[in-house]
């Protein structure tokens, strides 16, 4: 496609990045090495020579989204402007050469571990009139000299602070399609959160397959609770969120810490994916019920105002009719204000794929909506109880709705992944955070007007 001899045509990418925050990073690496002299990044896919689609595979609705979005763009090769398609990411990573055979409509897979070498791919494959199949094992990390375009709102960002998983849960691929564990050093974040924050970054999201494992495999002693020292002395840094946390490595240093410094959000996101022991055990989960009902004790304890999010797995293989009750009730006691519910996807190459009495997907339907509903009482409840309270909002811009209304997250909630607050007086810039005292809410929104200081 980028012929030697055609080296000066200045070519438009486009790219669309599904799944997690961790893969949108990637995404952005990619991004950061196309070289502005050759490349011309574009968002209209029709307007692009060149289409990526950076794929998520770790479960089965995952993979049929990713596949969707690659035959959609590869419309644009028959009909449009694209020459050359691009999959890259966990997709390819997962199936290997098997889904070249599925997709001859695109021209280049690259793996997890290839983003910075997405221009000597591009140029590898102009010198090819086959599709190239170019995925490394999974064995990059980038770092604070590493390019990368940030395609989220000038104010926030996600940072990586390491790469893979070393925890195997039963159930999971991603150790397959990320690697092991591997944990950039402390100076290595410092200094890309402190060029974020001189960029304009206010809100520094922290992401791993599992944070808290952060420094385990490192030689220098690294760990969280020292990374997080360093990144609180970072001026203009205003909030600083924690994602991704494995419930036995949130230390009470951690715990201090969160509840000590202002900087860090009182947020924190634990999955759990269970709460009945036995399922646990086969989930291959380091923690049991009472494990994570001290934790909840000590964390509540400490940081009363905490925003808890958590993630559950229903139909898990053997998941009894008893087991699911125990997970309902637990749930209904309101321990958390944020509940993400998945259900179990039997992905090959797990051990849970080979456990028996798999559970039928209309139970794991039956039970999802039951989690679901049971947990939006309790964050309707959670959200009522905040009425009055005046909190500290992040303003994002003016709401789908109508521009007559401003709107933002409170310090309560991620981006992309909680709801919003809708602004109904008072006015403040685009990535300002200013103090909103809270009128109405519903499950997952909140409502309120602007406290003029
Ligand atoms: S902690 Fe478990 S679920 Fe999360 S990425 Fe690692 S192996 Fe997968």
């Amino acid at each position: 496609m980028v012929k030697q001899e055609t080296h000066l045509e200045k070519y438009t990418v486009s790219l669309v990045s599904l799944g997690c925050p961790k893969n949108l990073v990637d995404a952005e690496v990619m991004l950061g090495h196309l070289p502005p002299d050759r490349f011309e990044i574009v968002t209209d896919e029709a307007q692009a020579d060149i289409i990526i689609v950076n794929t998520c595979a770790f479960i089965n609705d995952a993979k049929e989204e990713s596949i969707e979005t690659i035959l959609e763009v590869a419309d644009y090769k028959k009909q449009g402007r694209c020459r050359l398609l691009v999959v890259s990411g966990c997709l390819p990573q997962r199936y290997r050469e098997e889904l070249a055979a599925e997709l001859p409509e695109v021209d280049l897979f690259m793996g997890t571990g290839d983003s910075a070498r997405i221009v000597e791919l591009l140029d590898a494959q102009a010198l090819s009139d086959k599709a190239l199949y170019a995925v490394s094992l999974p064995e990059f990390l980038y770092d604070h000299t590493t390019p990368r375009v940030k395609s989220s709102p000038f104010y926030s960002t996600y940072v990586k602070i390491a790469e893979g998983c070393a925890n195997h849960c039963s159930y999971c691929v991603i150790p397959q399609l990320r690697g092991t564990l591997r944990s950039r050093s402390i100076d290595s974040v410092v200094r890309e959160v402190r060029r974020l924050v001189e960029s304009g970054v206010r809100e520094v999201n922290l992401i791993a397959q599992d944070i808290t494992a952060y420094g385990a495999d490192r030689e220098d002693g690294a760990r969280l609770e020292d990374l997080l020292r360093e990144l609180v002395k970072i001026e203009d840094l205003s909030w600083l969120r924690l994602l991704y946390a494995y419930p036995d490595g949130v230390s009470d240093e951690l715990i201090d810490i969160i509840a000590r410094e202002d900087k860090i959000c009182k947020y924190l996101d634990i999955p759990l994916q269970h709460i009945d022991d036995t399922v646990l055990a086969l989930m291959n989960r380091r923690v049991d019920e009472t494990a994570i009902r001290q934790l909840l004790t000590r964390l509540r304890e400490r940081i009363p105002e905490l925003t808890l999010r958590t993630s559950f797995i229903v139909g898990f293989p053997g998941e009894t009719d008893e087991q699911f009750q125990r997970l309902l009730d637990f749930v209904n006691e309101g321990h958390f204000e944020r509940v993400g519910v998945f259900r179990y996807s039997r992905e090959e190459g797990t051990a849970a794929a080979a456990m028996d009495a798999q559970i039928p997907e209309r139970t794991k339907n039956t039970r999802y909506h039951k989690l679901m509903k049971a947990q939006s009482r309790v964050s309707f409840r959670k959200n009522r109880a905040l009425k009055g309270r005046i909190e500290p909002v992040l303003v994002e811009g003016y709401s789908e709705e109508t521009d007559l209304l401003l709107r933002g997250r409170s310090i309560r909630q991620a981006p992309d992944i909680d709801g919003q607050v809708y602004i109904t007086a008072g006015y403040a810039d685009i990535g300002e955070i200013v103090p909103l005292r809270i009128t109405d809410s519903s499950e997952y929104d909140l409502i309120g007007e602007i406290v003029e200081e």
